[in-house]
């Protein structure tokens, strides 16, 4: 057995204990129905250590491909050892798990950051219950919501077509579902074929639509698991990216690469341009208002972090879920039912929430190191970027 099928096997025995854990699999189907729940967490944790040791003496294997493996098995055993009742701390978790050391961020730096706030935001009162009431005014009605997210997926789909080509017959299908701990999820199904759900328990902001058009699809979630299939999977032979283990390095590329791309994708001045000239349109939103709005998501975005915290503090035993409920809506600013979800997401995906705004600013800073500011640059790394092997520690540390 060669080392990416003995941990293609790892990776879905896992997935017996660990319903979550099992993002993607369209490898050899017998690699799936083998060993059927019968192999403990213990005897996982032994042949995943010896699987280390083996890839560890493989000589002849690709050093990217060696070191990605090695990552991932280490996080493999992570979890492993949390499913057995290993308790980690926030932090010792996500460089466990994703291969990074989240920032801390004091409480200060959100005080600060929503005072700024109080200064552009219409209206008065408290900074938190004023945005909730702001942004109400931005949820797309529910019988809109497919129209305007189809357009939005169009314009991700063209954007990103101009600078990468696709996969002949890539394609997805957009799925509208309830009572999820997430807003969106792209499941990928192999041959190049998605299916994205969309959350519709809550209510949808117009920002939501190009963000979550680019994140789970182009040129985010679809085009990356796309791109790993075809240059690592099929012109490789690479087997081992026929699976995708959630909590696992991947997922921080997965996250930072689908974040980043909206703004790539979109930059703020062509986005608001066809937001003002489409989306609001199609979701009967007042046009002249879309500089307005988006200058205020862009203050917003400054409190990206104050989610990270909110994990932090609750998952360490500082602050109960009432506490973090309470720190989402003074500083995340989220309305309470989102907030609720939110603590949902937590329970269920624990550090993960660093891998969208951490993973984001390490993608970025790659992108960005390495392309200079050519639009044309900045794609073709990009591109690069999902089709390779790429570990997190290395993001921060390669000089392409
Ligand atoms: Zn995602």
């Amino acid at each position: 057995m060669n080392v990416a099928e003995s941990y293609v096997r790892l990776v879905l025995a896992v997935g017996k204990h660990d319903a979550d854990y099992v993002d993607a699999y369209y490898g050899p189907s017998e690699w799936a129905e083998a060993d059927s729940g019968s192999v403990s967490l213990a005897e996982i944790e032994r042949r995943a250590h010896k699987l280390v040791d083996e890839v560890g003496d493989a000589s002849t294997l690709d050093p990217r491909r060696k070191a990605y493996l090695l990552g991932q098995l280490r996080a493999l055993v992570a979890r492993v050892q949390m499913l057995r009742g290993t308790r980690l701390s926030f932090d010792a978790e996500a460089q466990a798990l994703y291969d990074v050391t989240p920032p801390v961020n004091t409480e200060q730096h959100f005080q600060d950051a929503v005072s700024r706030l109080d200064g552009t935001l219409p209206g008065r009162g408290a900074v938190p219950e004023r945005y909730v009431k702001y942004r109400h005014q931005f949820v797309i009605p529910p019988a809109r919501v497919d129209a305007v997210f189809q357009a939005a997926i169009t314009a991700g789909r063209e954007r990103t077509t101009r600078h990468i080509p696709l996969p002949p017959n890539e394609s997805f299908v957009v799925e509208y579902v309830t009572d999820k701990p997430w807003s969106g999820y792209n499941w990928y199904q192999g041959g190049y074929r998605s299916v994205i759900q969309v959350n519709t328990s809550l209510p949808i902001y117009i920002d939501r639509a190009v963000d979550l058009a680019c994140h789970e699809g182009y040129p985010g979630h679809h085009v990356y698991n796309a791109l790993l299939e075809r240059t690592l999977v099929r012109e490789r032979g690479w087997l081992e990216f026929t699976v995708y283990p959630l909590f696992s390095p991947q997922s921080l590329v997965a996250e930072g690469t689908a974040n980043y791309g909206i703004a790539l994708a979109l930059p703020d001045a062509e986005r608001n341009a066809f937001e003002r000239d489409v989306l609001f349109p199609l979701a009967g939103l007042p046009p002249s208002r879309v500089d307005e709005y988006y200058a205020i998501q862009t203050l917003v975005r400054e409190l990206s972090y104050a989610g990270n915290e909110a994990a932090r503090r609750y998952l360490d035993g500082e602050i109960d879920a009432a506490g973090a409920i309470e720190w989402l809506e003074r500083y995340a600013l989220m309305a309470p039912t989102v907030a609720r979800q939110r603590i949902r997401f937590f329970d269920t995906y624990r550090s993960y929430v660093i891998n969208y705004n951490l993973g984001q600013d390490l993608v970025r800073a790659y992108v960005e190191r390495t392309a200079g500011p050519s639009a044309d640059r900045r794609w073709a790394v990009f591109s690069e970027l999902l089709s390779s092997p790429m570990l997190p520690s290395s993001l921060s540390e390669l000089h392409a």
